[in-house]
């Protein structure tokens, strides 16, 4: 398994396509949250008081500080010398789920039960043809009761798509007291919590379809990886030029309205039971060519457009019919016209949900989306726009990925403009995603040391480029706030290169705390298959994660808990530590944390036993996370994905600058939690650990004190 089929069993994790239309009722499409109950915004009295967040992920405080020094951030030079700077200390691990949980609930994963991108499932793990595992921030389910009519489906109760992040969101506290609230994009918070004001989903949000983004892929010539790129991010669709037309399909969501009769099987025979399979929602589309020039025209249902060869089109809104007549699922997308000769290419983005109708849910109050649609057009919703995977796929160049990138930015932009200019009361958090992205993706352009390094002029700068495009938007809301507005810049954690992978499973293997049935297939099972439960005491599942397999909780599991799991800890954590990468004598991991010792709250129990800081350098491996077993330990990451952060949190610390001051030596993300509350003066909620990081001075003394103490 690589990068793509990791990503792909994730996307399952987070219930495959047929979140697509969990919740969605016959009856106006609407769509039940667990977490509704939807207050209708209305306009609360004026706070008084105005703090601006904008939360740039991955913003790193190495890079920050030295294009800063190069003199070409003018104005975050400006917030430096005018306000403070510190690096901002991030979560362990360091994954962008986990540490914007920590900012949004003022708790570490004890508190939050946010862990990894994926947690296992006890009730399904080490159960033989199960994956097992889950996406940790959402889940989505069908509805409960359903009624069958021939081909037809209709559900009588809604389904729903439930939050899994414990604890309550900062802005949740703000408008418990009056304060109005606007949250553009927050991480981790999909389907949005309730909340009386504003908010828009961020990263967790799915595609149309319910993946975490299946991009559709139109070529004349199948490419070699077509396989795993339907495994992993996209679809490939062979195309045919007849007459200089095409005739082509995109899917959409599984049609949970519908079912059609599965042909007989041996197993559905002898039970008489007759099966039947749930079809996708799809359209029909036509592609007029261009007899001499590279140009198309496109008819999608009632659009026509012409683009030119690498023209990007406008969003377009697609209708699938569910039920003729009754039920519509919207969605939209762009479609990317590659190459028309010698051998056609389109590229079409994941179908985003409609923020002018949204069949899911991604905004509070439902119709704030529709609001913004009015005020900006389309705009990407799916969590993390830019299509990284198309990228590791091969499907786009760096420069494709790098137009992208550019025109999401350009939306971003253009939002932080109408926020700017319409902002004037309470709190407004706005999210920039595309330095993070292109921080992971242009890595190793930029890195000479890079084992992967790859020449190109244009793409070495890219994301020097990011950072000036962050200093400009800085410029923009420095220019339009007045001296009583808190400004803070924050971002959930920096960036390291991405030089080799750690095969944390294989070299469990090697170690013998984990048993293979059939050594001499090591390399060839997927997803924990190929495991001999009852001989193995550990095993790495996600990209920190290290779990024992302790008696009475894993199904097949052989550990005691008491002295004998303290022990093999202790000898797990010596044997982590020591491991060495022969290349260079470099130790890949550098710190090995314990949940039940370091973290705090009531869901300790949800997850790893261990969370694994990798070195600078290195991060586990792409096969890994979902239990293979390659047999070199310390690959070359060959993948343009060549920057990362899931590493020890000690050598990627975020950002913090302010035009407060900042009073506490060493702040970190659940110190800025509470610093937000009492800059309305609220007090924290018992269950924050964190201290307020730009409160009076005398409190941060008082703090380094008692921590000496
Ligand atoms: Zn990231």
């Amino acid at each position: 398994m690589d990068r793509r089929e990791c990503l792909g069993l994730i996307s399952c994790a987070i219930g495959g396509a047929s979140v697509g239309l969990a919740g969605v009722s016959p009856v106006g499409a609407q769509v039940k949250a667990v977490a509704g109950n939807y207050r209708r915004y209305s306009a609360p009295g004026k706070s008084g008081k105005k703090v601006i967040i904008l939360g740039i992920d991955g913003m790193d405080p190495n890079l920050l500080k030295k294009y800063v020094d190069e003199g070409i951030m003018p104005n975050f030079q400006r917030l430096i010398s005018e306000g403070d700077f510190k690096p901002l200390q991030t979560t362990q691990p360091p994954q962008s789920p986990v540490a914007w949980s920590t900012f949004i609930t003022g708790m570490d994963p004890g508190g939050h039960g946010i862990y990894d991108f994926i947690h296992r499932d006890l009730s399904a793990f080490q159960v033989p043809g199960e994956a097992g595992v889950y996406s940790s921030m959402s889940r989505s389910e069908g509805p409960e009761k359903t009624v069958a009519v021939g081909k037809w489906v209709i559900p009588l109760s809604g389904g729903k798509i439930e939050q899994l992040r414990q604890g309550k969101a900062f802005w949740q506290i703000l408008e418990e007291h009056g304060i109005p609230t606007t949250i553009y994009k927050m991480p981790a918070n999909y389907p949005p919590v309730p909340s009386s004001g504003r908010s828009l989903s961020g990263m967790g949000t799915p595609d149309m379809r319910g993946t975490m983004g299946k991009y559709s892929y139109y070529t004349e010539i199948i490419p070699r990886n077509a396989d795993d790129i339907d495994r992993g991010g996209g679809e490939v669709h062979k195309v045919q030029i007849q007459n200089h037309r095409i005739k082509a399909r995109i899917n959409g969501p599984d049609n949970t309205f519908q079912r059609i009769r599965k042909a007989a099987s041996r197993r559905s025979a002898k039970k008489k039971k007759q099966e039947y399979l749930t079809p996708k929602c799809s359209i029909d589309f036509e592609i007029w060519i261009d007899p001499e020039k590279p140009v198309a025209k496109f008819v999608v249902q009632d659009d026509e457009f012409i683009l030119q060869e690498g023209e990007w089109s406008d969003w377009v809104r697609l209708d699938f019919e569910a039920v003729p007549y009754l039920v519509n699922i919207s969605a939209i997308a762009r479609f990317y016209l590659k190459k028309v000769r010698p051998a056609f290419e389109l590229y079409v983005t994941p179908l985003q949900i409609n923020p002018e109708d949204p069949a899911l849910p991604i905004s509070t109050p439902e119709n704030w989306s529709q609001e913004l649609f009015e005020s900006l057009g389309y705009f990407y919703t799916k969590g993390l726009p830019a299509d990284t995977k198309a990228f590791s796929e091969g499907v786009f160049t760096g420069r494709d990925f790098w137009d992208q990138s550019e025109m999401i930015f350009q939306e971003t932009r253009k939002a932080l403009d109408y926020f700017m200019d319409t902002f004037d009361d309470g709190l407004l958090f706005f999210y920039f995603s595309s330095l993070d992205q292109g921080s992971h993706m242009l890595w190793r352009y930029m890195d000479p040391e890079h084992p992967c390094h790859v020449q190109d002029e244009f793409l070495s700068d890219g994301i020097r480029r990011i950072y000036l495009e962050m200093d400009e938007a800085l410029g923009r809301v420095q220019h339009s706030i007045d001296d009583n507005t808190t400004l803070i810049v924050m971002s959930d954690h920096g960036f390291c290169p991405f030089y080799y992978g750690v095969n944390l499973n294989s070299w469990l293997v090697e170690m013998g705390y984990l048993k293979l049935i059939r050594p001499a297939e090591q390399a060839m099972h997927r997803y924990f298959g190929n495991i001999d439960w009852p001989e193995t005491k550990a095993y790495g599942l996600g990209i920190n994660g290290l779990y024992l397999n302790i008696k009475g909780r894993e199904k097949q599991g052989i550990v005691s808990p008491g002295a004998e799991y303290e022990e093999l800890l202790n000898e797990l954590e010596a044997d982590l530590l020591a491991m060495e990468d022969p290349r260079n004598g470099q130790h890949p991991i550098s710190l090995v944390t314990r949940t039940h010792r370091d973290f705090h709250g009531p869901c300790t129990e949800l997850g790893p036993d261990l969370v694994i800081g990798y070195n600078r350098g290195y991060r586990c491996s792409w096969e890994s996370p979902l239990g293979q077993f390659p047999l070199e330990l310390f690959p070359v990451n060959e993948d343009p994905w060549s920057g990362d952060h899931c590493m020890d949190h000690r050598v990627i610390p975020g950002v913090l600058l302010t035009n407060r001051k900042i009073t506490l030596e060493t702040p970190a993300l659940y110190d800025l939690t509470v610093a937000v509350l009492a800059e309305f003066g609220l007090e924290p909620l018992p269950e924050m650990i964190g201290k307020n990081c730009l409160g009076p001075v005398a409190n941060a003394a008082i703090r380094v004190t008692m921590e000496n103490g």
